[in-house]
């Protein structure tokens, strides 16, 4: 309200200008006086009355108290030199009480008072409201609907993998994800088939293997029906004959054992490393005694088998794993030597790692095999191999039980000179 406190106030001025040097306090009959404040009653929809020195009110638009004494408050401080004015919010009017001042001398000689409405301000107040109100409702209706529009947009592509997501576990892992909506969902995309192609080598691993088990678990059977009906087709076969044969299905089943036993180590080497069994073993006589139970094998070929250890070594192991891996290099190491070979076993450690090399004065592997060696039933010579009894699984549990260990293994070769296996394994067992 305040500027229309000052709009009056302005508006005011002109008016007790011209009171003050006219003789309307003494003879308020200036027709062009009254005439103005007539217009400016009608203006602010209000009154106007003039008050003299004596309280009485000499002028009043409404001539309803002309004559009469006005004792106001405001009266009173107005004749001490204090405009007032206030307002009734109640009511809706604006009250101003304004000094009317001698040209001369400034004293002051008489009040006027105006009371303006303000009901059209409220009134206006009131429209502007409303219109404020439907304007923030629309306003709202507008953003609640173009939010609704942009999520649902947004949220679309993911609807969309979520919908793709599914057909992959279904299995069907054969379509690469394509979506380029947005720089996240790129992101999301390359990362869901990276898992894709990992899905697809577990898979085809997962193929190749249990066609392979498949394969070697069948051959023994093969040749084991082979050598039973070629027995049984013969009438009066001889009792060496029987016993000759017999000896060869003994052997095939004793090979089946070995590829069924060497493939459940294998399995339970693939379990993640939360079933590791992990103390703290003195690993110099940990060798000492692998090596001791693999003596025997050694000493039917005539094989020097050598333990050479460099420093005392305490790691923190799971024994058996490490025992299957050790004794898988040192079985290979004799198996596939020369008689009368050498099979040297070191140990050496930093403050880090200890290491176990095996060394050999074998057959050697071919350089193009080397990389192949690790792989489930990889054999260099396959009828050599099998021979000599190997499933083409050693290897492959070798590394297994390193790998839980976070260790590494290493090979180099020559052939027809031998070989020497790495392995380096963390003293201490460290947990992901
Ligand atoms: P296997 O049961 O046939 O021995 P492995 O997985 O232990 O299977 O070894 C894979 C192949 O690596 C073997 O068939 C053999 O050809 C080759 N190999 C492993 N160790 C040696 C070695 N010390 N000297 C020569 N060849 C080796």
């Amino acid at each position: 309200m305040t500027f229309r406190i000052t709009d009056i106030r302005k508006q005011c001025e002109t008016i007790l200008n011209q009171i003050g040097i006219s003789q309307y306090m003494q003879e308020p009959s200036s027709e062009i006086i009254n005439a103005q404040f007539v217009q400016l009653a009608n203006f602010h929809d209000g009154r106007i009355v003039v008050v003299d020195e004596d309280f009485t009110v000499i002028k009043d638009t409404f001539a309803l108290t002309v004559g009469k004494t006005m004792i106001a408050p405001d009266v009173i401080d107005c004749f001490h030199g204090k405009e007032r004015s206030s307002y009734d919010a109640d009511n809706n009017y604006i009250q101003q009480a304004v000094p009317v001042k001698d040209p001369v001398n400034k004293r002051v000689i008489g009040v006027v008072v105006i009371t303006a409405s303000t009901q059209s301000i409220v009134d206006s107040l009131e429209i502007l409201n409303q219109k404020a109100t439907v304007l923030i409702v629309l306003i709202l209706i507008l953003c609640g609907t173009v939010a609704f529009f942009a999520a649902h947009q947004m949220v679309r592509p993911f609807g969309e993998m979520g919908k793709r997501i599914e057909v992959l576990s279904d299995g069907f892992i054969d379509e690469k994800m394509q979506m380029h909506n947005y720089k996240e969902l790129e992101i999301l995309t390359s990362s869901i088939n990276k898992m894709i192609d990992r899905m697809k080598i577990l898979n085809d691993t997962r193929q190749e293997f249990v066609s392979n088990v498949s394969h070697e678990l069948k051959t023994p059977m093969t040749s084991i029906k082979v050598l039973a009906d070629s027995l049984l087709m013969q009438e009066d076969a001889p009792v060496e004959m029987y016993k000759e044969f017999m000896t060869d299905i003994v052997d095939e089943i004793d090979r089946e054992n070995k590829i069924i036993e060497d493939l459940l180590s294998l399995v339970k080497l693939d379990k993640n490393s939360n079933d590791l069994n992990i103390a703290a073993v003195d690993i110099n006589e940990f060798l000492e005694l692998t090596l001791k139970r693999l003596q025997p094998i050694a000493a039917k070929r005539n094989i020097e088998l050598l333990l050479e250890s460099f420093r005392p070594v305490r790691a923190e192991i799971d024994e058996v794993k490490l025992t299957l891996a050790v004794s898988n290099l040192v079985e290979n190491a004799i198996k596939y030597n020369e008689d009368n070979g050498w099979v040297h076993v070191s140990l050496n450690a930093d403050h880090k790692f200890f290491y176990i090399t095996v060394s050999d004065s074998g057959i050697g592997i071919p350089k193009e095999s080397q990389s192949f060696i690790f792989e489930r039933f990889y054999r260099v010579d396959k009828s050599h191999s099998r021979e000599i009894g190997g499933t083409g699984l050693g290897l492959a549990i070798t590394r297994n039980a390193v790998l839980l260990h976070r260790g590494t293994i290493q090979v180099s070769s020559e052939e027809n000179k031998g070989t020497t296996f790495t392995v380096r394994i963390p003293l201490n067992y460290v947990v992901s």
